[in-house]
């Protein structure tokens, strides 16, 4: 690595090559919990270029050197895929930071390394929004993309994949290659814009996207309706949406959840009693409307439901209710084994939680019902409790057993990553499992690109 180093060094300058251990240390593990992560390798190291061209110059090294290259963003990943699990260069894209706003066009260009964070908070100053929210805003824009990040909003305005409308990268030779535009529609090629979203570094760098932006909606309100259990909750969540309404987002929480979340943050619980609660987030151009999506919404809900409906039209009000939700995760933190992210059709929503709930009276477990209900990803959380790690992990295995029998995914948006591998092998068609190799192979003939994970 000595020599990668010193090349290294003549194209992006002295400082932004790193071997010390020290330094390097954070950039070895992402967020994934470090009971399921993988062991990273420790001849690696850290090179920060500072533009396209040197991402392109420093990645020609890496492929005539056949060096293994492991793309990083914000390092907020829950399936180890930032992780290097051999030697190689970990490729952090924290100093491609660029970012304008193209009000006219309703499109940010933004390069990789601009944290979510960053692109809601300059969005907002032109009048305009980026939908997609994962929970954690240090998330960069290259992270998001290669994971297809979804989050709840995704029920009304889609995952990542609905929000890229084109992008820069840098395939494993080097090459820098534009895929797509700011246009909306694009048929001018075969469709690699998708192919690149979401195959988390193991086809190039993404180095820079055209992001769809919309109007900031001016008026919103969180409307949180407590039942007396999930499977009401999730019932009357379903005629909401046969009745033809699509909030911003529609989540389910258990109120054990909620409640320990409050006090996790040190917020006091005053948002009625249940067993379970639907969070729907309404948003809408202006006030009548607003209100008559709220009416609606809540007449429907109101029926099952164990108390009336709280309605929280103030901003710090929601901004609370909202915080309590995204940080339920890191409530759990401490007693977490592991992180599950499955999704269902969202009509099978009742009968997956059936199965949880068989699967916690078969191992003594209890899961957190957390999910992004309006379409379908469910976080069954695998908290540590007193289990050994064998059966911790029959317990993961059955959920996922689970969520596939009824027509779903072991993972709806965290992605396969490292942890995921041997379980999207054991369910992805052998069909699909050749086209992805045959890709692969096609694109990075070398295997430089994040190996060891993603690819069947
Ligand atoms: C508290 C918390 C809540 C979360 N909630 C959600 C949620 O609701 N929904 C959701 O979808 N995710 C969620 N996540 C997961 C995480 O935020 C997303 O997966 C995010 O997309 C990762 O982005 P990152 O920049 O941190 O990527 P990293 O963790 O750095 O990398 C993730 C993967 O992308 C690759 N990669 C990174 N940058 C590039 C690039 N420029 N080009 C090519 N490949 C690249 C890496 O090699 C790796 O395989 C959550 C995470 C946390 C910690």
């Amino acid at each position: 690595m000595d020599k990668i180093a010193e090349e290294a060094k003549k194209i992006v300058g002295e400082g932004y090559v790193v071997s010390d251990p020290r330094i390097l240390e954070p950039y070895l593990y992402d967020k994934t919990e470090p009971h399921v992560r993988p062991k990273p390798a420790r001849e690696v190291i850290l090179i920060k270029p500072g533009s396209v061209e040197e991402v392109s110059e420093i990645v020609k090294l890496a492929y005539s050197e056949g060096v293994a290259v492991f793309p990083r963003g914000g390092g907020t990943g829950l399936a180890g895929g930032a992780i290097p699990t051999k030697p190689g260069i970990i490729l952090s894209l924290e100093r491609l930071n660029k970012l304008s706003i193209d009000r006219e066009n309703m499109v940010a260009d933004a390069e990789a390394g601009v944290t979510l964070g960053r692109l809601i908070e300059e969005s907002e100053k032109f009048g305009l929004y980026f939908p997609p929210h994962p929970g954690d805003e240090g998330a960069q824009i290259g992270g998001l993309i290669a994971c297809n990040a979804g989050g709840s909003r995704a029920l009304r305005h889609g995952s990542m994949r609905s929000s890229v409308l084109g992008m820069q990268v840098v395939l494993p030779n080097g090459e820098l290659v534009n895929v797509g535009n700011k246009t909306i529609k694009n048929n001018m090629a075969s469709n690699f814009l998708h192919l690149f979203i979401g195959s988390e570094g193991s086809l190039g760098i993404i180095v820079r996207s055209f992001l769809r932006l919309y109007p900031k909606p001016m008026h919103s309100a969180t409307i949180l309706v407590p039942y007396g259990n999930v499977e009401k909750a999730v019932d009357s969540a379903m005629k909401m949406l046969w009745a033809g309404y699509v909030p911003l987002s529609l989540e389910l929480v258990d109120s054990r959840s909620m409640k320990r979340t409050a006090e996790y943050l040190g917020l006091g619980w005053k948002y009625g009693e249940g067993e379970a609660f639907l969070m729907v987030v309404v948003s809408e151009p202006n006030k009548d409307m607003l209100y008559a999506e709220i009416e609606g919404v809540s007449a429907i809900l109101s029926e099952g439901a164990s108390g009336e409906p709280i309605l929280a039209e103030r901003k710090e009000e929601q901004d609370e209710i909202l915080k309590i939700r995204s940080e339920i995760y890191s409530a759990y933190e401490k007693n977490l084994f592991e992180g599950l992210d499955v999704s269902v059709p969202i009509g099978e929503a009742i009968r997956f939680i059936d199965s949880l709930k068989k699967i916690e009276e078969k191992y003594g477990v209890k899961f957190p019902i957390v999910a992004h209900l309006g379409d379908g990803t469910f976080h069954p959380d695998i908290l540590m409790d007193s289990l050994d790690r064998e059966k911790l992990i029959k317990v993961r295995e059955e959920v996922y057993e689970a969520a596939v029998y009824l027509g779903g995914s072991i993972t709806g948006e965290h992605g396969i990553g490292y942890t995921r591998k041997p379980y999207a092998d054991k369910y992805m068609d052998d069909g699909l499992k050749r086209l992805m190799i045959a890709v692969k192979r096609a694109i990075d003939e070398r295997g430089i690109m994040n190996p060891e994970k993603f690819i069947p």
